[in-house]
């Protein structure tokens, strides 16, 4: 089958690409590996999975009636609340006629003499299509530590990103949770709450801040649904695409006082979460500014933890800079380490020798165990556009273009890849943003190119390859002004034995790059090579 469009992913992303796609009279599919659409949404099934930018905000903004009529029940959406609502939008479209589940992509080949993408899955479906957009996800990979002995363990053993759609009851079970980074934290206070025994494992201190989630009462909802379109305009205007009220000031034009009431401001009363990264104008660049929040954070976790042992292995280590990773989100997270049945193993001072048939081995003692629990994280980023073989002009396979790290085109294409694109994709700001704000921004964008190309009737749109060099070094350059390029996150795949380490987003912020793509598109797409 020859179509306009081949879509890959059903997540957000994809979701809003078909729309666009279909608006603008296109023939086009959407091939999604699950048996649901949703994404990140469908998959990450665990106890305590919200999202950490408010729902408000981390929803599409494309049609303001389907922002007036859906209701959001609580300001940090649990994740059968998100998956709802992602379904909603898809029958209120009408557009899971054009998705095809169950079909994982294997292959992507361009056949240069026709200018089409030859696609294959798993199964061996071949169909065919002018441009090929990639929504496959930055997060949608697991990774799990390969652990010598795990094949013989007696008990019960699961994955964040891949949790079983009954559910799982942890009463009355011992349980060891590995990894603390967003997903390890959301479900911790909920495992404590079941299980007869809770150990965390955590290798890498992270930091993590009170969400202040809550419901929204009928009133609360009407009063910030009345105010929308400003707040969706302030989100555009903030560097993360979300409003956090961000301090203008840098820490050193404040007092001793004053920073102390901004952050305990953020911490407490502002609405939580992301709040805290914009408590001072140079948190992320500054570290001595940085350092401030960072030990702010450390004594408000010693004040909360009361066993100082646990305490002191919960606070992330001066190295390690606030905001170098994605900060998490919680609900009484350090709380739960104040329960008798919660334990704290520090797995890089005791690292994991194997797994026994009953238990998990450290090398400080064994675990008796009835379950176990891998929050480990994801090949972020790249892991999902590798998994398949991509290749383009005279047979170059992405593998090997990647091979170094990625390097893309203003975070959307790649040199030698002709008429595809890549939502979210590295280069861009998105990982370090509200994510479905990104990904509108990218949509949009990719879809204005497309309906340019076809109204000139061009056959190919590429990126040059001096303009995708160009970008890199770019990305690059802002990336060491930051203090994001340091410590082991998946933004540097740092947390993948043997992946390239590279900094992969974009850290100028949302409102710089938009500024840079609509640049582009005026100067008729510069850059891109139109045949
Ligand atoms: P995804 O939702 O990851 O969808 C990609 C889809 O592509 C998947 O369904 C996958 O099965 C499919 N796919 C991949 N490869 C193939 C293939 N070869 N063939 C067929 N199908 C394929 N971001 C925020 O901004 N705020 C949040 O609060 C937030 N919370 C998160 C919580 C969790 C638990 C996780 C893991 C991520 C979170 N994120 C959050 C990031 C989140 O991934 C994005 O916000 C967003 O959902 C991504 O949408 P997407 O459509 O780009 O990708
Ligand atoms: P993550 O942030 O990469 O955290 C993985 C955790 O597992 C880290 O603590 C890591 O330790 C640990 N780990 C990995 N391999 C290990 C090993 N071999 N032994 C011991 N520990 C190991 O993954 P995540 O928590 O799934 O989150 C990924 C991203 O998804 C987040 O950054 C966020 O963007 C998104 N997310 C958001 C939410 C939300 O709040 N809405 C929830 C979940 C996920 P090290 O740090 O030492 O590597």
């Amino acid at each position: 089958m020859q179509l306009d469009m081949l879509v890959v992913g059903a997540g957000f992303a994809g979701i809003y690409q078909l729309y666009k796609a279909r608006e603008a009279g296109m023939t086009v599919r959407v091939l999604e590996a699950g048996e649901g659409v949703g994404g990140t949404w469908f998959w990450n099934r665990y106890p305590g999975a919200r999202c950490d930018v408010e729902s408000l905000d981390y929803s599409y903004s494309f049609c303001r009636e389907l922002e007036e009529e859906w209701e959001w029940t609580e300001r940090y959406a649990s994740q059968s609340e998100i998956l709802s609502y992602i379904n909603h939008v898809v029958d209120r479209f009408d557009l899971r006629r054009d998705i095809q589940l169950n079909t994982r992509v294997a292959s992507a080949h361009f056949d240069e003499d026709r200018a089409l993408w030859s696609v294959r899955s798993e199964d061996g479906e071949h169909l065919e299509a002018k441009f090929l957009v990639m929504a496959t996800g930055q997060l949608s990979v697991p990774q799990k530590p390969d652990l010598h002995g795990l094949d013989d363990f007696k008990g019960q053993w699961y994955h964040s990103a891949r949790w079983p759609m009954e559910g799982v009851d942890f009463t009355g079970q011992r349980v060891v949770l590995i990894g603390t980074g967003s997903s390890g934290v959301q479900m911790t206070p909920i495992i404590a709450a079941q299980a007869s025994q809770l150990t965390v494992l955590q290798r890498t201190a992270n930091f993590s801040v009170p969400a202040h989630n809550m419901p929204f009462t009928p009133e609360s909802l009407k009063a910030a649904k009345a105010r929308y379109p400003e707040r969706r305009a302030m989100g555009r205007e903030a560097i993360t695409g979300v409003f956090l009220n961000a301090n203008t000031k840098t820490a050193a034009e404040m007092t001793e006082d004053e920073r102390i009431a901004e952050l305990e401001y953020r911490w407490k009363g502002a609405g939580g979460g992301f709040r805290m990264l914009r408590a001072f104008a140079d948190l992320m660049s500054n570290l001595q500014t940085n350092h401030l929040v960072a030990e702010f954070a450390r004594n408000k976790i010693h004040a909360v933890v009361k066993d100082p042992r646990k305490a002191e292995i919960l606070s992330p280590k001066p190295d390690l800079p606030y905001g170098h990773k994605r900060l998490c989100g919680d609900t009484h997270y350090y709380e739960t380490f104040n329960r008798d049945n919660v334990d704290l193993v520090d797995v890089k001072a005791h690292p994991i020798t194997e797994i026994t048939p009953t238990g998990l081995r450290t090398t400080q003692g064994h675990h008796e165990l009835d379950v176990i629990v891998f929050a480990t994280g994801f090949d972020a980023m790249t892991g999902a556009l590798l998994a398949m073989d991509i290749r383009g002009t005279g047979g170059q396979s992405l593998r090997e273009k990647w091979a170094a790290g990625p390097r893309t085109y203003l975070g959307v294409s790649i040199a030698g890849f002709p008429n595809l694109f890549v939502i979210a994709g590295p280069g861009s700001p998105a990982a370090l943003s509200n994510v479905v704000h990104s990904i509108e921004t990218h949509v949009d964008w990719i879809s204005n190119f497309i309906g340019h190309s076809r109204s000139k009737g061009t056959r190919r749109i590429e990126a040059e390859q001096a303009h995708e060099d160009q970008w890199v070094d770019h990305v690059n350059e802002v990336a060491n002004q930051t203090l994001y390029p340091v410590g082991n996150s998946w933004y540097l795949g740092a947390n993948m034995p043997g992946k390239p380490r590279v900094f992969m987003p974009y850290a100028a912020g949302v409102p710089a790059y938009r500024r840079i793509i609509e640049g582009v598109a005026e100067k008729n797409y510069e850059g891109f090579a139109q045949v």
